[in-house]
């Protein structure tokens, strides 16, 4: 008898090879999560993955960790025994004690049909032991237990306990993105959500330190460590912009400062992830939330790029957002106070309706490229998790 894991993901959609690429990734991937919990190894078969575990495996902590994995429907902690009905039958009882339930059920699967018995007839079979040693009843519809039984080839599997997973893809599978994070609740929550959807992301942040504390700096560097819980080993960029802020405060009309900011810091980044071979930026924005984020000036930040700028918040209320940053653990740090580089130097009514005439009009004093290449030379690198 055997204990171990077996995890299963979301198979819609998936075919030949990338199914094959899917899965490998996600094997890596929970390596990369279950180190240090003492697992024994991990296997893949053609319709699942499963993990083994070794003498001293730490099985909670294997549990809670399987629940942060991208990829995962749903995993079970199941036993494997031999194809010997008795044997069958012993397992599930010692599977089941400890348990707390008035009804049970048994839902039976072979993948091997050679079995000398049906489905029906092992759900019935064993059921029936269990109900006699235990005096639950049974219960076919609203069961407080149910005790699933693989027959395969080689073993019988027994579980009681299906675990929800976080769903998604596994973290690689879609490429890389370069998220803009601000050290503000959006963009770690835009992060996530790409994240979950199979995307590696990189982070880039624009900080205006010594005009600023290094606040926003600290909290960064702490939002990706949060995300590294799921997104593994993560690069920072850190781009000091408080230089670039202070030539287009000294050269640029002050009612467009907040987008001509954003639009730097959209070709700086733009060009980080060239380099980097990200193939998108994504933001925290979010219709309308605020002054910048208004569709013609979200416009006028997508204008100057080439490259596709992903905004996954981009219909969700605040509340729903907040919501989200706490399910992802972020929203306690998110919420520490900083100065965002973008409040600095701006006026109390921001241009609302800028028209590309108008910024390119306002920007034409700047040597663009100049600044660019300043900012880029001037990038330092961060590795957290
Ligand atoms: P957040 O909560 O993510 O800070 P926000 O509601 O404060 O978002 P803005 O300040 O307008 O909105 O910023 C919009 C988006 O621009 C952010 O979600 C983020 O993706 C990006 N951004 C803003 N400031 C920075 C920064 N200093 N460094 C990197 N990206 C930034
Ligand atoms: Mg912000």
């Amino acid at each position: 008898m055997e204990e171990l894991f077996s995890v299963h993901y979301a198979e819609v959609g998936l075919k030949g090879k990338n199914r094959i690429f899917f899965e490998k990734r996600l094997v890596s991937n929970i390596k990369v999560a279950l180190r240090g919990t003492g697992y024994a190894e991990i296997e893949r078969l053609h319709d699942r993955i499963l993990v083994r575990l070794g003498k001293n495996a730490d099985v909670p902590e294997i549990k809670k960790r399987l629940q942060q994995v991208m990829g995962i429907a749903y995993f079970e902690l199941a036993c494997t025994t031999e194809r010997d009905m008795t044997a069958i039958k012993e397992t599930a009882l010692q599977q089941i004690q400890g348990r707390t339930y008035e009804s049970l059920k048994v839902e039976t699967r072979r993948t091997d049909k050679t079995f000398p018995l049906t489905s029906p007839q092992i759900s019935a079979e064993v059921g029936g032991h269990l109900i006699e040693k235990t005096g639950a009843r049974a219960d076919m519809h609203n069961p407080d237990l149910i005790c699933w039984i693989k027959i395969t080839q080689k073993n019988a599997y027994i579980s009681t306990e299906k675990i929800p997973g976080i769903g998604g893809l596994p973290v690689g599978v879609s490429g890389k993105v370069l998220v803009m994070l601000s050290g503000g609740i959006d963009s770690p929550v835009a992060a996530w959500q790409m994240i979950k959807r199979g995307a590696k992301a990189v982070f880039i942040h624009f900080y205006s330190y010594p005009y600023t504390d290094k606040a926003s700096l600290e909290k960064v560097i702490e939002l990706a460590e949060i995300l590294a819980v799921s997104n593994y080993r993560s690069l920072v960029y850190l781009v000091p912009f408080a230089e670039l802020q202070q030539t287009i405060v000294t050269q640029t009309p002050a009612p467009f400062r907040v987008l001509l900011y954003r639009r730097m810091m959209t070709r700086i980044a733009e060009r980080v992830a060239t380099l980097i071979n990200a193939e998108a930026l994504v933001t925290g924005e979010s219709l309308a939330q605020v002054a910048s984020q208004t569709l013609t000036n979200l416009r006028t930040i997508e204008a100057i790029a080439d490259i596709p700028i992903l905004r996954p918040l981009i219909g969700e209320d605040k509340a729903e957002i907040i919501e989200k940053a706490q399910r992802i653990s972020t929203f306690d740090v998110s919420t520490r106070p900083h100065q965002d580089c973008c409040s600095l130097f701006v006026p109390k009514h921001p241009a609302t309706r800028a028209s590309l005439a108008e910024l390119a009009d306002a920007e034409s004093n700047l040597d663009i490229d100049a600044l660019v290449e300043t900012a880029l030379n001037n990038l330092e690198k961060q590795v957290v998790g």
